[in-house]
């Protein structure tokens, strides 16, 4: 087994795995487990029945999968989902730390160590990135922070390594509703890199920082230009602006483990009510807009993944604010500096 960890907070046992192979498989088989539920994030659930078939032949026990694909370690399957299983393998995440799971689980978290750190500091510094730098990953490249920071290093690059909060595993993690890692070593810094594919993270680092993020594609080589924080700002400014004399507000709040802020909810409720406005609750747990269509309500704040708002407002049929954005609306903080819906 690879570098399993009993959590300080969770009654129950996690092991984290770096990916599918015989250490996973000989904990399954040791653990006792009665029947397996396999979780995937929705990028593999083309592989999802293949690699339930693998865990069950290698290891003799029952495998279930999850038809519901994970966002994060914030929505691992539920008691309801899965009544039967007595162990959860969950690919793709690290765990959560402070997120309490109601059964065993096993993070499989699909480490990948390519890339050659020596290239790809050349490519940084050709890139002609500043010096002082903050360095960010995906789960599944941390492996190559260390190597990557030394090969800088050796171009006169300084590279500052935050930890965050108890919402994050390890050190240089990002997770899209928590970059309280790079937060710690933001005013170090002149930019982010973030190492890893894909845009959703170079723009929560960028709404959580007031910072350049630059992105490299470890596996690929390629180094992207940096995010416009001041129009992604801007778009949300507007949106909080439009919704500012909104009456009737809906408080949206998800049921899942790692997604459920209810104090929250309600502070946000005796806020709206204290500043005359109606604000009403709605549970749900993935949030579908189709659930919105129809309400009586002029605006939402969600409570839930920060991510709904920021990135999935076109889905929803009324303005979708975070409650940092909220707050704005009513007037209770300014708009400038924006403040991220750190996920804590
Ligand atoms: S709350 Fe959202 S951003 Fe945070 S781990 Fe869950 S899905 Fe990811």
């Amino acid at each position: 087994m690879s570098d399993a960890t009993d959590s300080e907070q969770n009654t129950m046992r996690w092991s984290v795995f770096r990916t599918v192979d015989n250490d996973l498989f000989e904990a399954v088989r040791g653990s006792g487990a009665r029947r397996v539920v396999l979780q995937v994030p929705a990028g593999l659930v083309r592989n999802a029945h293949e690699l339930a078939a693998r865990i069950r032949d290698a290891s003799g026990v029952p495998v279930d999968l999850a038809a519901r694909p994970c966002f994060g370690a914030c929505d691992l399957p539920t008691d309801t989902e899965a009544p039967r299983a007595d162990l959860a393998v969950v690919l793709g995440h690290a765990p959560i730390p402070n997120v309490p799971l109601t059964r065993t689980t096993f993070f499989v978290e699909m480490r990948d160590a390519g890339g050659d750190p020596e290239q790809l500091a050349k490519v940084v510094a050709a890139g002609g990135l500043p010096h002082r730098l903050g360095l960010v990953a995906s789960v599944q490249h941390l492996d190559l922070v260390d190597p990557l920071s030394a090969a800088l290093g050796k171009l006169g690059y300084a590279v500052r390594v935050g930890r965050g909060d108890n919402r994050l595993a390890y050190p240089a993690q990002a997770l899209g509703c928590n970059y309280t890692g790079a937060e710690s070593v933001a005013k170090d810094v002149e930019a982010f890199l973030f190492l890893g594919t894909g845009r959703f993270h170079p723009i929560g680092l960028a709404f959580a920082a007031d910072r350049p993020v630059y992105a490299l594609d470890p596996l690929r080589g390629e180094l992207e230009p940096p995010i416009d924080r001041g129009a992604l700002v801007r778009k949300r400014q507007l949106i909080v602006a439009s919704v500012r004399d909104a009456r009737r507000w809906g408080i949206l709040v998800s049921t899942f483990a790692g997604q459920n802020r209810s104090p929250t909810a309600l502070a946000l409720q005796q806020r709206a009510n204290a500043r005359g406005r109606d604000a009403e609750i709605l549970l749900f747990d993935r949030l579908d807009g189709h659930d919105l269509v129809g309400r009586a309500f002029d605006a939402y704040v969600s409570t839930a993944c920060p991510r709904i708002a920021l990135d999935d407002s076109d889905n929803y049929p009324k303005p979708v604010l975070t409650p940092p954005e909220f707050l704005m609306a009513l007037g209770e903080l300014p708009l400038e500096p924006y403040r991220f819906d750190t996920y804590h």
